[in-house]
Order: structure tokens, then C-alpha cells, then sequence
């Protein structure tokens, strides 16, 4: 196999700007007051990249049974429940299991402490590590074809760091700014920073539907894989229908992946040139 496979293959590519989440800190009305003082208002220290959001001067110290973090950002506005976002790493100093969640699911998570100026709260819950999101703007979603809470894969760093990130959750609101958000724990496995530039790369990914034993010499390779780990082949399995357009072919290459086809279908002339330009297998039921 070629020492610099190619990354990206054929794959279509949207891209999108990176930002990296360091630990902070959500907190309700209730929780600013038990903190820092009845009535107390949050100093916006600097503007957030998504509208509206902003970094306050405070900050806390959060507290778990192996650990504390000093000096953790709280950030504004006042939000209906605290919340309180790190990395895994984070939660191995804390001494508290990572759980991954989306932004306001914190039933079931763990809680900690958080000490502040004027005084601390126990938390029951509220401590996540927030799973990987891109925000997205109404006409960004229709532009790529996505609706909010919709799945896609993203490419992110490049060389021996390149990562794959499967199953980024879609977010879309006229509220926000296109942008893809990862922990620090990501961000340093794809070896990427703030406003670099990542690329989403197909739709939601599942574990391979089949693997094929031995994939012998790179000759054997798929093209559309080239760049992946060889000894699994992705397939769209279009084994429900009877018709395989070129707009099958086309998604597929967009995904990276073969197709399945099933015995006896019906494949147009233009799904078939599709399938030799962009280099996707058919594959016979
Ligand atoms: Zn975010």
C-alpha cells in the first residue's frame, strides 16, 4: 500500500470552521446567586463565536471525589439549568464516569461541586461531556441537504492525526453560526485548534455491515476506501430497490461506499457511468 494514501478519496467534501470547547460552566439564575451573590449579573468578558453567547469573567472551581479544576469559565447568558461541560480526561481528574451527552440531557449524569466567591453548590447532576455538534444556520442545513438532529461524518487534521469523526450531531437554528464544536480531548486526537478547517464528509455511519476477510494487495482495495483500513468494505445497501438511479451512485460516492444491488434490479445507463466515474463498486446480492 502507498505510504500517503489518499484522505479523502473521491468522498464530496462541505467544509467548516472548528471550535474547540476548553471546560466551562452553564449556570441557572439560582446557582449565580448561590455563587457569587444574590442578584449578582455575570461581566461579559468576550463574545462567544455563536451569537449571543459570550465568556464571563467569572469563574469557579469545580470540584469531584478525585479532583478539583481551578479557574473553570463560566459562561453567559443565565441558562433554566446548570450545566457543566469537560472533557474525558476532565472527568478522570474529577474521578466521575464520562458520560456523553447532548447539551440540557442531564438526567442520570453525575454531579459535582462548584465553589465560587460567595459560597458552593452541589450539583446532583448537570456534569457531561457534550457530544461532538456542528451548529448550523437554516440556509447552511438546506444548502447541504441536513435537518437539525441529523448525523454526519466529519474529517478533521491531516496527516498521521487526520481523524475521522462519525455520528456529529447536526444542530440548526437561526440562532447560530456554521461551526463544527469539539472537547479538547478531540480536538487533540485530530491534532486540530480553533478556526481550523474541517470537512463534513458523508452521512450518519454505523459499524460496517460486512467485512471482507483478507483484502490482499492495495490493488484490491476500493477506491472510494482508499485511506481507510482496508479489511472493511462500506456498503449502501440498495437491496429494497428494484431501480438503481444515478442518484444512488452519486449519494454513495458522497458517502464513500459501495452498493449493494439486488438480483434482478435495474440499473440505468447513467447509474452505471456514474458508478465508473466516481469509482463505485455494484455489488450483486
Ligand atoms: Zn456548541
Amino acid at each position: 500500500m502507498s505510504a500517503t494514501p489518499a484522505v479523502h478519496g473521491s468522498l464530496g467534501r462541505t467544509p467548516l470552521r472548528v471550535g474547540v470547547s476548553a471546560r466551562h460552566v452553564h449556570l441557572c439564575r439560582d446557582h449565580v446567586d448561590a455563587l457569587f451573590g444574590s442578584g449578582y449579573s455575570l461581566h461579559p468578558k468576550g463574545e462567544l463565536s455563536q451569537p449571543g453567547q459570550y465568556a464571563a469573567q467569572e469563574c469557579v472551581v469545580v470540584a469531584g471525589p478525585g479532583g478539583a479544576f481551578e479557574r473553570v469559565r463560566v459562561l453567559g447568558p443565565v441558562r433554566s439549568a446548570t450545566q457543566v461541560e469537560v472533557s474525558a480526561s476532565d472527568c478522570r481528574a474529577l474521578g466521575v464516569p464520562a458520560v456523553v451527552r447532548d447539551s440540557g440531557d442531564l438526567a442520570g449524569t453525575p454531579g459535582c461541586v462548584l465553589i465560587g466567591p460567595a459560597g458552593s453548590v452541589r450539583l446532583e447532576q448537570g456534569l457531561i461531556v457534550a457530544a461532538r455538534h456542528i451548529h448550523m444556520a437554516p440556509i447552511d442545513a438546506r444548502l447541504q441537504g441536513l435537518v437539525d438532529r441529523d448525523l454526519v461524518a466529519v474529517m478533521a487534521g491531516e496527516g498521521p492525526r487526520a481523524t475521522l469523526f462519525a455520528n456529529v450531531l447536526v444542530r440548526v437554528s437561526s440562532d447560530y453560526r456554521l461551526e463544527l464544536h469539539l472537547d479538547v480531548d478531540e480536538a487533540n486526537a485530530a491534532a486540530v485548534s480553533n478556526g481550523d478547517t474541517v470537512w463534513i464528509v458523508g452521512g450518519a455511519l454505523s459499524m460496517p455491515q460486512e467485512r471482507v476477510g483478507q483484502v490482499g494487495s492495495a490493488g484490491q482495495e476500493e477506491p472510494a476506501l482508499r485511506g481507510q483500513s482496508p479489511s472493511v468494505r462500506r456498503v449502501l445497501d440498495l437491496t429494497s430497490v428494484p431501480l438503481v438511479t444515478e442518484e444512488h451512485v452519486i449519494e454513495a460516492a458522497r458517502q464513500g461506499l459501495s452498493v449493494r444491488v439486488r438480483a434482478g434490479a435495474l440499473v440505468t445507463p447513467l447509474a452505471r457511468d456514474a458508478a465508473r466515474e466516481r469509482r463505485v463498486e455494484l455489488i450483486p446480492e
